[in-house]
């Protein structure tokens, strides 16, 4: 990670409160445009680092590109009682589903969701894993007397765990680092799944691991397993960002296994590293960088992914309230406290399509004690989060073309050929699923970037739950005892 960066200043003048304001987010918006040309720049620069990350073991200093030891994706003949469990964001989640032996047939599916206590989000390695632990063996204990009966008493999960992981095989692997706020200085350089499976060992249940998979890889597997064979992309926008996709296991450089190098790999890229000198950042993203708990690190993920998008919004209208008197004589003190803003307020901020902005209105009289705004000054906020949703927007969408480009899908077809391939990407993740106009930005920035005439046909799926349904197919298809 490299601390420090590009630094936008805005100076302005004092003139009439309003034209202060526009001037301010005027700047603001062409210090984080997003124009074509340089998406195509961004999208290069990430393949060339793509290459320099599959060329070197632990990836270049950006682009970790982990091989996941998944060669194989769910083949839809997966049959059987199978668990997962999936630790990546703000909720965690346990999951049962019963496999039919058919493509997509999924027999029954249960789940329990909860909320990581913030105390366990950096303490130690033993106590996140009991309760990891203990929450699964509970959840297997409500199954059904039938389930019981038929499939005794060993019990097989997949795991999810989104962060980065150096795989050493398909169940095992090693901390490299946390990110979304989570430090648990102590599990970091261990087996992640060994420490797992020794809590579950403690809790007396016989469960065993079969799969250790990064939430953008279970994205990608239930993808192949709902959708097409087509499926070549996993990709989240959630509380943070990443994307997995399936790479040719020859251009896999750094692969020294005794496994054959033939057939296919997916690839962990670990995009939310991405530090390009492209990349538009603002003074905003340099305060929430400085304020995080990994500064200097994932700068790609800060700019588009759940985490950070209020925070990002909140700098800007403490610059606003402070330059322009946005919100009158005094700054209101709560926009000073950190995380005040979630991303749902920015979304519905953001979705807010009344002709006086009564949910913006809202939302800052509820979050910061605005009591009175004009509309106009509505406006002005509603349009920060428009500027951040679309260029979060704009540059997810610069990555997978990236993706897309390094595989070899795209380009312009010949003789204006009308049979156009198809590719589908896999996504799942809140900002993805909830925000209103994220996805939109996303697949119109993408068929930009493709062109007219391109060779491809793109489609961005959502893939609901998708890490934790792919973590069980996976656990399903490298399963210990079927
Ligand atoms: C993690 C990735 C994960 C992504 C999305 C990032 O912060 O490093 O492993 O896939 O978040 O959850
Ligand atoms: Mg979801």
């Amino acid at each position: 990670c490299r601390p420090g960066g590009r630094i936008v200043a805005m100076s302005v003048q004092k003139t009439n409160k309003l034209q202060q304001a526009e001037k301010l987010l005027h700047e603001f918006r062409q210090s984080s445009a997003t124009p074509l040309a340089l998406l195509h720049q961004v999208a290069n620069d990430l393949v060339h680092e793509m290459n320099a990350g599959l060329a070197v073991e632990g990836g270049s200093d950006q682009l970790k590109m982990l091989p996941t030891y998944v060669q194989n994706l769910p083949s839809g003949k997966e049959k059987g009682l199978f668990y997962a469990v999936d630790l990546g964001g703000t909720n965690f989640r346990v999951l049962r589903v019963l496999l039919g032996g058919k493509s997509g047939q999924i027999l029954s599916q249960e789940f329990k969701e909860v909320a990581i206590p913030r105390e366990l989000m950096v303490g130690t390695g033993k106590d996140l894993f009991d309760f990891i632990a203990g929450t699964l063996a509970a959840f297997v204990d409500t199954e059904d007397e039938s389930l019981k009966l038929h499939f005794g008493k060993v019990r097989e999960s997949g795991f999810a765990f989104s962060f980065p992981v150096r795989q050493t095989s398909v169940k095992s692997g090693i901390v490299i680092h946390w990110t979304k706020g989570f430090k648990v200085e102590d599990a970091v350089g261990k087996d992640i799944v060994k420490q797992l499976q020794d809590a579950l060992g403690r809790s007396g249940h016989q469960i065993v691991i079969s799969a250790l998979v990064n939430d953008t890889v279970g994205t990608l597997a239930g993808g192949r397993y709902n959708f097409e064979e087509e499926t070549m992309v996993g990709c989240i926008i959630g509380t943070g960002t990443n994307a997995c996709y399936v790479e040719r296991a020859d251009a896999v450089q750094k692969w020294e296994d005794p496994l054959p190098k033939s057939g296919e790999m997916v690839i962990n890229m670990e995009w939310g590293n991405f530090r390009s000198h492209l990349l538009p950042r603002t003074f905003a993203d340099e305060e929430v960088d400085r304020e995080s708990v990994n500064p200097g690190c994932q700068w790609f993920e800060k700019m588009i992914s759940g985490m950070y998008l209020g925070e990002i919004v909140r700098h800007v209208l403490v610059r606003l309230a402070e330059e322009a008197s946005l919100f009158g004589a005094s700054v209101p003190v709560k926009l000073y406290e950190r995380r005040t803003l979630g991303t749902p307020a920015v979304s519905k901020m953001h979705a807010d399509t009344s002709t006086d902005l009564q949910v913006v209105a809202k939302v800052l009289r509820q979050v910061y004690g605005v009591e009175t705004t004009t509309l106009e000054e509505r406006k002005i906020v509603h349009k920060v989060c428009d500027i951040l949703g679309e260029r979060g927007g704009r540059l997810a969408a610069a990555g997978l073309y990236g993706i897309l480009k390094k595989i070899g899908r795209t380009g312009t077809a010949m003789n204006g050929a009308t049979d156009r391939k198809k590719t589908v990407i896999a996504m799942d993740g809140g900002l993805f699923e909830h925000h209103g106009t994220y996805r939109a930005y996303m697949e119109e920035t993408l068929q930009e970037l493709m062109g007219s005439g391109a060779a491809y046909e793109v489609a961005l799926r959502l893939q609901n739950d998708g890490s934790g349904i792919g973590a069980a197919l996976l656990a399903a298809s490298h399963s210990q005892f079927s």
